[in-house]
This record gives C-alpha cells, structure tokens and sequence, in this order.
C-alpha cells in the first residue's frame, strides 16, 4: 500500500535561456544590498561579469573556490564576507563554487543566489561539507539551501566534454538512488524519471555540440530535477561508495560516480524492481545497469576506476571502509558482493545483463 511523507524544500528557480540577465532583480528581491560572487579561480572572468551586472550591489569577487571546500579556504571566505559586509553570497561554478557560498551562509547565515555552471546539483540542496585534516565532514542546514537558483542554458556551453558527460553521470546517480531511497516518496519519483530522461536526451548532444542550446536546456533542466532529489530523499550504497572512494583516496568527484553508478545499479536490481523499471522507462532500455554503462560509454566517459587513479592495491581497504557503516540500501551489504563490485568498476568491466 501506498504510504509516504514528503518535505518540500523552500526555493525559487529562473530557468531559461539567457535567464542571467534577471540576476540584479533576483539579488533585489532578496532585499540584499552587498553580494559578494564566489568562483573558481578559472571562472574568474564569469564572476566579474556577474560582479559588473550587479554594480553597486556588488560587495566584490572572491573567486579561490576549489575542490571539497578545504577549511582554511572556507574561513578565509567567511572573514572576506565580514570585511567586505556581505549580506548576500553570489556563487558562480559548479559544485565546488556553491560549496563554499554554503560555508559562508552556514557561518553568517546570509541567503546564496547559485547560478550552477555544471549538474552536480549542489544548489537544490541543504547539504554542505568541509575538509579538514583530509576529512570531508557533511551535514544538512536549511540556512545553506540556496534561497534563488538560477539556470542560464548559456552559462554552460563552455562546460568541457569530458565534464559535461560526467556531470551529467553524476546528475543521474542522484535521481537512480532517489528512486530506491528508503524514503522515496511520488512526487520525488516523478522528478527522477523526469531528469533521468532529459539528461539521457541532452547529454549525447550536448558531447558532440557543445554549443546546442537547445541540449544544454536538456541537460540542465535534468540536472535541476536530480539535484532536487538530491536534496529531498537520502542517498544508498553508490553515494556511500562514491564518498569512500573520494575521501579515502582523493579520487575526482564526478568521475568516480559515472564509474561507480552502473555497478552499484547492478549490485541492487533484483531488490528494487520498480526503481529499475523507472530509470529503464526514463532510458527507454531493457536493463538499468547495462544502459547506464552504454550511456556512460557513448559520451565519451573514463570507465575504469584505474583510468582515474585508483591502484589495484588498494581495493581490499575500499570494501572494508565501504561496507563500514552503511547507508540505507534496498539490498543488504555483502562485503564479499562488494568487492567483486569494486573490481568489476576497477577494469570497468560492463555489467552482465538482468536474467
Ligand atoms: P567543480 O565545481 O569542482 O568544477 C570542476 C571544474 O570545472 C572547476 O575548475 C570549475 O571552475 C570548472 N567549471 C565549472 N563549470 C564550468 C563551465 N560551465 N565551463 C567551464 N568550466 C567550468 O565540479 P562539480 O562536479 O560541479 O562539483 C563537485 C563538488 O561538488 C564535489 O566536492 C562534491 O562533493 C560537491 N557536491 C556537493 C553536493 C551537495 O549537495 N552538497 C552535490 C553535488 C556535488
């Protein structure tokens, strides 16, 4: 029987082609005065861009956001803010772009407008983590859930191959895990199914034309219904192995998860039935696992977790920490089924099909 609780999150998303150009009027809306806008260093040239439309209302440019939000760069952006009197944060980037507004808004609790450049999805989420000491710490805080998205189609034809087909992957990761979360719920679900098939229409475009509007809409408005599962449901054995694999051996985030992602589907088919049946519906294929892997295949994507810098050697020390308290997963976890798992992802090896 049917039986569920849903927990919408608070949000406003402008979606559109060109939808940068609202930007002033959205930082407005908020009441704010003083934004600073946060980038990578190499997007340094989008965020005085978005400082310049901003003008007075720009408190300035802090753009030395970098990979799994280091401590000593959060606290650093925490004290910018101070000094420069930000009450609003303006994050321009991916991932780890809007990680860091995150660590400010935790901190001073001001509002964050993410304008995402990739589709890991961290803007539809109030989930945040810091590295210290070579440890990822996550938590959840409604103060960092970005208080405006918006997504500009345009901001992403710059978006390399290689990482518009990870991303993407990694996109897809969330919605396959949401649709077998403990707490799933129908309005999730729908959304899954949704993003899992715009991405799968817009990314083998978006690879061969980097320059497609039309497929970056796609991909983006995918990527906004994946990370919106993201950040409603909890997350099962292939975010678990994901995270081990980043944390413990510094493997790159949205690789590691197209790699991992149709072997984890693989490990839970049989114990997630109508989960598989959605993302086969959404991927218009017979079997989850092996589309995912053919998907991954065709957009160009490393495969192999030895093509990204994992050795051989340490494979035992992954299973032990991965089977190390798990997270909720529709089958339970078999340290023996495991590992052969994290071999087969080793040589990337292609999932046997479903009998
Ligand atoms: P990223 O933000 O690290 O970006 C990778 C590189 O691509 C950076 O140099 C960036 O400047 C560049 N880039 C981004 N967009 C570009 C564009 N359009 N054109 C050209 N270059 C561009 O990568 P990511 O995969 O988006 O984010 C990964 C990080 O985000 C990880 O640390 C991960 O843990 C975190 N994450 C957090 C959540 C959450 O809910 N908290 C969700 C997903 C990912």
């Amino acid at each position: 029987m049917l039986s569920f609780v849903y927990q919408s999150l608070p949000g406003r998303v402008v979606f559109g082609e060109g939808a940068l150009a609202k930007l002033l009027e959205e930082v407005e809306r908020l009441g704010a005065k003083r934004a600073l806008v946060l980038s990578t260093p190499p997007q340094r040239g989008d965020a005085d861009k978005v400082s310049a439309m901003l003008g007075a209302r720009s408190a300035g440019v802090y753009a030395q956001a970098v990979m799994h939000v280091p401590i000593e760069t959060a606290r650093a952006a925490v004290a910018e803010a101070k000094r420069l009197g930000a009450d609003c944060a303006v994050t321009i980037g991916g991932g780890s772009t809007t990680g860091l507004g995150k660590a400010i808004a935790l901190e001073s609790s001001i509002p964050i407008v993410a304008i995402p450049t990739t589709y890991a999805g961290s803007e539809m989420t109030p989930i945040y983590g810091v590295t210290e000491a070579g440890l990822k710490k996550t938590g959840r805080d409604p103060r960092v859930l970005p208080r405006t998205v918006i997504y500009d189609p345009l901001l992403t034809l710059g978006l390399p191959a290689q990482l518009t087909a990870t991303s993407g992957m990694n996109a897809i990761a969330h919605a396959v895990e949401g649709l077998y979360a403990q707490d799933a719920n129908p309005i999730t679900s729908l959304m899954a199914e949704e993003g899992i098939r715009a991405l799968a229409m817009g990314l083998p475009r978006a690879v061969v034309k980097p320059d497609d509007v039309a497929a970056r809409a796609d991909c983006l408005y995918g990527a906004w219904l994946c990370g919106a599962v993201l950040g409603a449901v909890g997350m099962a054995l292939h975010h678990k192995l994901c995270h081990t694999l980043g944390g413990s051996f510094n493997l790159p985030h949205a690789e590691t998860h197209t790699i991992v992602l149709p072997h984890a589907v693989a490990y839970n088919r049989a114990a997630a039935p109508e989960a598989m049946a959605r993302v086969q519906r959404a991927l218009a294929a017979g079997d989850a696992a092996t589309a995912l892997y053919d998907l991954a295949a065709r957009l160009g994507a490393p495969m192999a977790l030895q093509q990204i810098g994992m050795r051989a050697d340490d494979l035992e020390r992954a299973a032990d920490t991965a089977t190390r308290s798990p997270y909720p997963n529709p089958r339970p976890i078999e340290r023996a089924a495991i590992r052969q798992l994290l071999e087969d992802a080793f040589h990337g090896r292609r999932p046997r099909p479903f009998q």
